[in-house]
């Protein structure tokens, strides 16, 4: 089993001969991707704006995997992500790690194999409640993802927004999803990716006492942060995600995004997480009737 997936056909032998299986490097720059559509226009019927703003198309993936492969940066499966954020990384220079969140079909039953195909590790993040349901991913499915590549962790049973529930239903979220995904998969499942990215202290002692070691934000930053495995910082792709924006990332510099954060940041605060999201999606022009189960 490769822990480090070697960047394919694009890449000269000495290049490979270097990035051996044992070399891990000693950062990197995790990139959050939702769905992956076949097509160019994207169709979810009456899901929101704010439920498919961060999806790609297929032709845009295969672009940033082109993008990746070319710039010689290796991928980090779960071993080689846990020994980076354990400190035991040597090689210069960002590794990547590519996340998928919610469980959407497309991810799991179209980048997979194409991720597979190219020998590139990949984490997917399920909400174990959307299993089997119009746009995500079945059973099937995810049992067939390839373990040697790919890690499979939890996004909660609901996809709800953590920091703003009570405390045993935190522990409910995370503890069902983990035991359902567990009991499909029959191996452990040890990470998480927080639904909205909302997170707090007590989110993050709640995912600790049930199990979690490894858990994935949408904190911009590069890898390992002060945090290290309880804040594993991301940056989220989109279809306007262009060859010179992901290139930029993955030197490590997400300078432009973090100045567009900070400025997001102010109405977050003042509004709080919830009314933040209404007001988000009014700004999206999303109208009544539209079916928001849940924000991204
Ligand atoms: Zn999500």
């Amino acid at each position: 089993m490769s822990e480090i997936a070697r960047p394919g056909a694009s890449v000269a032998p000495a290049q490979q001969v270097s990035l051996h299986a044992t070399t891990v490097p000693r950062s990197f720059v995790a990139v959050a991707y939702h769905d992956v559509h076949p097509g160019d226009v994207f169709s979810y019927g009456s899901l929101g704006r704010s439920a498919t703003m961060y999806h790609v198309s297929e032709r845009v993936f295969r672009s940033h995997l082109d993008v990746i492969q070319a710039a010689g940066v290796s991928s980090l499966g779960e071993a080689a992500l846990r020994a980076c954020l354990g400190g035991a990384g040597t090689l210069d220079g960002p590794g990547c790690v590519l996340t998928f969140d919610d469980g959407w079909r497309g991810a799991v039953e179209g980048a997979a194999p194409i991720l597979a195909e190219r020998g590139i590790t990949a984490f997917f993040f399920v909400v174990s409640g959307f299993i089997g349901r119009r746009f995500f991913a079945d059973q099937e499915g995810l049992r067939r993802l390839d373990p040697s590549l790919f890690t499979i962790g939890s996004h909660g049973v609901t996809h709800r927004m953590l920091s703003s529930l009570a405390s045993q239903e935190i522990f409910a979220e995370l503890s069902d999803s983990r035991r359902r995904l567990e009991d499909l998969l029959g191996r452990a499942v040890r990470c998480l990716s927080i639904p909205g990215g909302a997170v707090d202290r007590r989110v993050l002692e709640i995912a600790g006492a049930v199990g979690y070691d490894c858990v994935f934000t949408s904190t911009l930053g590069i890898n390992p942060t002060a945090l290290g495995r309880r804040g594993i910082a991301r940056i989220g792709a989109r279809q306007s995600t262009d060859a010179a924006t992901l290139r930029r990332w993955l030197a490590g510099d997400l300078r432009r995004e973090r100045a567009r954060a900070a400025l997001l940041a102010v109405p977050k605060r003042l509004l709080g997480m919830r009314r933040y999201l209404k007001v988000r999606r009014a700004l999206l022009a999303e109208t009544v009737g539209h079916d928001h189960f849940f924000e991204p």
